[in-house]
């Protein structure tokens, strides 16, 4: 609001103790209070005034002044928080009422602001299920959200024609109303949100029949999104104002199983069984991965469960681009059913080992 230094505005020093400036206040709100003084250039006056008092009177708020200036205070509290209405009670007691003041300093801006700050912008959230080729190529999807939106015909206010919104009677726009009770001891007053408007300073004489008042209307929509390659079980992605008015979409991403191949980060892994003499001699083994077979060198001598990495064959990063590694887990199968023939071969193989003596050894130690 005004740009001039606030003790100028109230014409104290700056070293003016709390007494000083409700006295200083007081002088110019009864000065330029705009039922009293009709000057074009009162109510802005009034304005500044109460401003520069509504700052100062509050010890916390006049010390982030003095630091930081106007800006300091604009960026610590709202306009609510520093036209609070306390302050301002004791002043104003019998001359005008609160009521009038709040709508002064809120005006017919408080009740236009109203109807947006309904309907503020919100994130919303859905999922996809994604076969792991798609994680892996990257996809394009269809997904169905549900979601308010600001209804066109009457704009977000609800009411049929911008004629039909109008200042609430009852509170005069200002949201609130100053409610008188008798008790056992005395009269009081308390200022409660209005109820004829909800506080929101306006009623709608005819609603408007797209959203029947409510300003917002339900959708069903479909959006195609880009899946990105390499997306993985949590991945968060998002498509900006895609929410609720504005707002951006969350879409959790859930991979589904794949038959062969698991996931662990960017690498892919594979089980596979070998036979033990495969395992004993050494074999070459076909993996179909992601982007077709690949030859795996099994060499003579690999033990069950252990591993063999072929770099680059596994997953794409979503941050790197680099892709992981293909990991093929070999197990290796004991036979259960035996030919004859199969039997005898063992059989000679076994005592083979006993004759190199490793039979005993291999039993103990192994
Ligand atoms: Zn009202
Ligand atoms: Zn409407």
């Amino acid at each position: 609001m005004s740009e001039k230094d606030y003790y100028e505005t109230l014409g104290i020093p700056k070293n003016a103790s709390a007494d000083d400036i409700k006295k200083a206040y007081r002088e110019l709100a009864k000065k330029y209070h705009p039922d009293v003084n009709k000057d074009p250039g009162a109510e802005e006056k009034f304005k500044e005034v109460s401003e520069a008092y509504a700052v100062l009177s509050d010890p916390q708020k006049r010390e982030v002044y003095d630091q930081y200036g106007k800006a300091g205070v604009d960026g610590r509290y709202s306009r609510e928080d520093i036209f609070n209405e306390d302050i301002f009670k004791d002043i104003f007691n019998g001359f005008g009422g609160f009521e009038d003041i709040f709508d002064i300093f809120f005006g017919g801006g408080r009740r236009r602001r109203t109807p947006e700050r309904r309907f503020v912008p919100r994130d919303i959230s859905t999922s996809v299920t994604l076969e792991l080729g798609e994680a892996f190529n990257g996809a394009e999807k269809k997904i169905e959200i549900g979601r308010k939106i600001l209804c066109e015909r009457c704009d977000g206010t609800g009411a049929e024609s911008p004629g039909d919104v109008k200042t609430c009677p009852q509170c005069h726009g200002a949201g609130r109303v100053r409610v008188t009770q008798s008790s056992l001891f005395g009269r009081f007053s308390t200022v409660t949100t209005c109820s004829r408007c909800s506080g929101t300073g306006r009623v709608i004489e005819k609603p408007c029949p797209s959203c029947r008042g409510r300003g917002y209307m339900e959708e069903k929509k479909s959006i195609v999104i880009n899946i990105p390659k390499g997306v993985d079980e949590g991945t968060l992605l998002r498509v900006p104002g895609e929410g609720e008015f504005g707002g951006d979409l969350y879409i959790n991403v859930h991979l589904k199983e794949h038959p062969a191949l698991k996931r662990s980060g960017s690498d892919l892994i594979a089980e596979v069984e070998i036979s033990f003499p495969e395992a004993a001699l050494g074999t070459q083994i076909e993996i179909e991965s992601m982007d077709g077979k690949t030859s795996v060198e099994v060499p003579p001598g690999t033990q069950s469960g252990e591993t063999l990495r072929v770099k680059g064959r596994g997953m794409p990063s979503l941050d790197t681009r680099k892709r992981g590694d293909l990991v093929v887990k070999i197990n290796v199968r004991t036979p259960t059913k035996l030919t004859r023939e199969e039997r005898e071969l063992l059989e000679k193989l076994l005592e083979l080992e006993g004759d190199r003596g490793s039979k005993l050894f291999g039993r103990i130690f192994r």
